[in-house]
């Protein structure tokens, strides 16, 4: 298992993941089509704040259902909890180390269209489901 590590600009702000990174996912909502960044999912059991947990702030929108990190001192967004699954996070791989993301195949999320998208996502999720014979 790899552990990957990342921070925000200035370093106050450190974290680490270890569940593997094999795409990144650009959004085009509001948010994430101004900040750039590129997503990976991960959750608690393989997601740690490392340092900096007094440099960070929250910035909440909309349905307030996201939480949007980012440290007070630079400004960079490290992590975020995401609307579609706000119990989990989601880190921008622009601020870990050692990726070369040039070489990382991108998928797109249509945040722009949230509700649409997410429904395609669950629909999806449960078709895959259905296949494996794992639908209740
Ligand atoms: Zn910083």
């Amino acid at each position: 298992m790899s552990t990957y590590t990342g921070s925000c600009h200035c370093g106050r702000v450190t974290f680490e993941f270890t569940n593997a990174v094999v795409s990144a996912l650009e959004c085009n909502c509001s948010i994430c089509s101004r900040k750039g960044a590129l997503w990976h999912a991960t959750d608690n059991d393989h997601f740690r704040i490392l340092t900096g947990q007094d440099d960070l702030a929250v910035y909440q929108f909309g349905t307030r259902t996201a939480s949007h990190y980012f440290c007070r001192h630079c400004g960079i967004s490290t992590f975020s909890h995401p609307r579609i699954a706000p119990q989990g996070w989601v880190v921008n791989l622009r601020c870990v180390s050692g990726l070369y993301l040039a070489t990382l195949p991108q998928r797109r999320f249509d945040g722009k269209n949230w509700e649409q998208a997410a429904q395609a996502l669950t629909d999806a999720r449960n078709k895959a489901l259905a296949r494996r014979g794992l639908q209740s």
